[in-house]
């Protein structure tokens, strides 16, 4: 999971879009052109920078050019939030259409959408790790465990404990801590370069040349 900070929209447009009628929504939302349109690129243009092109549920990276946008309570049963911008993200493939699709992650509705219980860890309200326990299992192996009921949910809705999971995070987990680690390993490198030199002289002063 990734805990997602409302990304800097355009607020006039938002607005503008909430105010439509509720039951209308969720077929405006197909649109893909005029002011539906512009939103719609906006989430997906901040987003995949707010999320770092990762699934904002099993944080594997989004190779898509065009990675879904995933109502987070489905604008099918919750027309009204369709351009909710906390009930939006981007998700992989697989969590967006073979683990969620109609899946209805509220417990406990509430009109106002922030008041709402979720089931599920929620990715803009809930600090991942205070419901899930991420662990390293062997060499290939990174671990997810439920601190939580909330956790628990998430891990076996999006299906993070399988096999083919753990090592893909394992694996991913490498990629993403090898530039840091090979910066690290430079720096050092080049401390220990600069320890065993001789300080530099100043420079020689240039004399003038007399003409
Ligand atoms: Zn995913």
């Amino acid at each position: 999971m990734i805990k997602i900070r409302v990304p800097a929209y355009d607020w006039a447009l938002v607005q503008n879009l909430s105010r439509r009628d509720d039951g209308a929504k969720p077929t405006l939302w197909e649109r893909t052109t005029g002011r539906v349109g512009r939103f719609k690129r906006d989430v997906t243009t901040l987003l995949t920078v707010q999320q770092r092109r990762r699934c904002a549920y099993c944080r594997s990276y989004l190779h898509e050019d065009h990675p879904a946008r995933d109502h987070v309570a489905p604008k099918a049963v919750y027309p009204k939030w369709t351009f909710r911008p906390e009930n939006l993200v981007l998700a992989c493939y697989a969590c967006n259409t073979d683990r969620k699709d109609t899946y209805d992650p509220i417990e406990i509705w509430h009109r106002k959408y922030r008041r709402c219980r979720f089931k599920i860890v929620h990715p803009y309200f809930d600090a991942p790790g205070a419901h899930l326990d991420y662990s390293i299992g062997g060499p290939r192996q990174i671990l997810i465990a439920g601190i939580t009921a909330k956790g628990d949910e998430t891990i076996s809705r999006f299906e993070l404990m399988t096999p083919e999971r753990v090592k893909e995070r394992a694996a991913d987990a490498l990629v993403e801590e090898q530039p840091n680690r090979l910066q690290q390993q430079f720096q050092n490198s080049y401390r220990a370069v600069l320890a065993t030199r001789a300080p530099l002289k100043p420079a020689a002063r240039i004399r003038p040349t007399r003409l």
